[in-house]
């Protein structure tokens, strides 16, 4: 038998806060495989850190939250939101499901229009869109998403300057009883605002006004919400038809469903709170049925939604680099991610999975990532069994917001790649070197030498 390291004592306070209600019990398994494929077989391969994506578990969130619209409201499209992960392969996998595209800048434009999607399928959200590429989205006959009176005005020059009459939809945003209100985006319904750009857009005729859109936030945990939007909605898509005789081809409910995850403080696993898919379409599906159009007018029902889709794909692995006892007892335990990669560490408490055997002793302990920066904290208070300098560990539900939120900030990112279905392994993201770093750095000439 080998011989166990021999630890020293050390008296500490509790620091957990407040037990819940299964006491101090621990949630932890080791996870030694994704989707088949052995956690250190991958780290051998690609290195650690390094992001896992497995496309089975995409194609079958994407699927089942097509079904649970699909079975209860005739028209229904998904638009993949590019900000929530817009790696090339992860955005062709919901392409190939048959989801358009959602983006929010000029970039995410054209990276939509590069992975081959049809002008015709892009939503073009976001309140900075220059005239270039609202040029370019009119030709295409995308559907141009207008945030503010601006561009309201800046789409009627462009259009009579192209002589094209551009699809537009208006972002509305309103009281759906969450607060802080999202009234940032868009034209405010309780105001006026949203009616008066609707207004304003069909008397222009210049303009095609073919839906209305909304986000109302994210991480929703309330299903009311999205009803009282699609009320909202649809009382300007009826006030549209009845005074304005335009009719709405399309309402477009953005994104906002939560993953699974768990937020940071939160009594209970996310896993345990959050109203599922099939709760949001019903309360989405039977608002849609009484705003009162008839059975051949029913507008098209489009999500964007972007975390609940991808969340639970994603994983990070990654490797334990040192332990050591803080001034007040505690164990801090310092891997080889941080913050810059694991962005989604300021809101939620990420899962966090050994990947090889470990004995049941376990303890309260801080997860440091590597960054010389006191903010590097993945886990504030986590239990965990002991983990040594090497032992690896799979963190989960990643997939949304870190790999286009990471920050290449002390450490370059990592490799990413992809499990297919069949569990082979695809590189889809290679990691960054100093050269591709300094590739857009200039050197002005009196600065190209020294002595020291
Ligand atoms: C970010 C964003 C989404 C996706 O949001 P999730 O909360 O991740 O579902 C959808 N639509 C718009 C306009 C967005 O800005």
């Amino acid at each position: 038998m080998q011989k166990l390291k021999y630890e020293s004592p050390a008296i500490q306070k509790m620091n957990a806060g407040l037990m819940n209600k299964y006491g101090s019990r621990t949630e932890y398994e080791p996870v030694k495989q994704i989707d088949g494929v052995a956690v250190k077989d991958l780290i051998a391969q690609y290195g650690s850190p390094l992001f896992v994506i497995s496309e089975r578990t995409i194609r079958r969130t994407y699927q089942n939250a097509v079904r649970a619209f699909k079975t209860r409201y005739p028209k229904v499209q998904f638009a993949w939101s590019y900000k929530t992960n817009y790696i090339n392969a992860v955005c062709k996998v919901f392409h190939q499901e048959g989801s358009w595209a959602e983006v929010v800048s000029g970039f995410e434009y054209r990276k939509a229009l590069g992975n081959g999607v049809p002008g015709n399928k892009i939503i073009f959200n976001g309140p900075e869109k220059t005239n270039e590429e609202l040029k370019l989205a009119i030709t295409n006959d995308s559907l141009i998403h207008i945030d503010h009176f601006e561009e309201l005005y800046q789409l009627i020059d462009l259009s009579d300057e192209l002589g094209k009459q551009p699809r537009v939809a208006i972002r509305v945003n309103m009281d759906t009883g969450i607060y802080p209100m999202w009234d940032r985006f868009g034209f405010n319904f309780e105001n006026g605002q949203a009616w008066s750009a609707i207004q304003k857009i069909v008397q222009s005729g210049k303009l095609q006004l073919t839906g209305l859109h909304c986000h109302i936030g994210t991480f929703m945990l309330s299903t009311d919400a999205y009803a009282i939007a699609v009320k909202k909605l649809g009382e300007l898509a009826m006030n549209a038809k009845t005074q304005l005789n335009t009719q709405i081809q399309y309402l477009d409910l953005g994104g906002g469903l939560p993953s699974a995850n768990t937020l940071r403080g939160a009594y209970l696993p996310g896993s345990d709170t959050i109203p599922s898919v099939d709760e949001f379409a019903e309360a989405i599906s039977n608002a849609l049925f009484q705003i009162g159009f008839s059975s051949n007018e029913l507008p098209l029902l489009i999500l964007e939604s972007g975390r609940a889709l991808i969340d639970d794909a994603g994983y990070l692995l990654g490797s334990v680099l040192a332990n050591k006892r803080l001034s007040d007892g505690r164990r801090a335990t310092i891997m080889d991610f941080g913050v810059n990669i694991l962005f989604t560490s300021f809101w939620y408490e990420h899962k966090i999975s050994p990947a090889q055997d470990f004995t049941h002793h376990t303890e309260d302990m801080v997860l440091y990532g590597p960054l010389c920066m006191n903010i590097d904290v993945v886990r504030q208070s986590v239990n965990l069994p002991l983990l040594n300098r090497g032992d690896q560990v799979v963190v989960h539900k990643v997939g949304a917001y870190n790999m286009t939120q990471w920050m290449q900030f002390i450490q370059m990112r990592p490799n990413v790649v992809m499990i297919d279905e069949k569990g082979n392994t695809h590189l889809i993201r290679e990691a960054e070197t100093l050269a591709y770093i300094e590739q857009m750095e200039k050197m002005p000439e009196h600065l190209k030498h020294f002595s020291l």
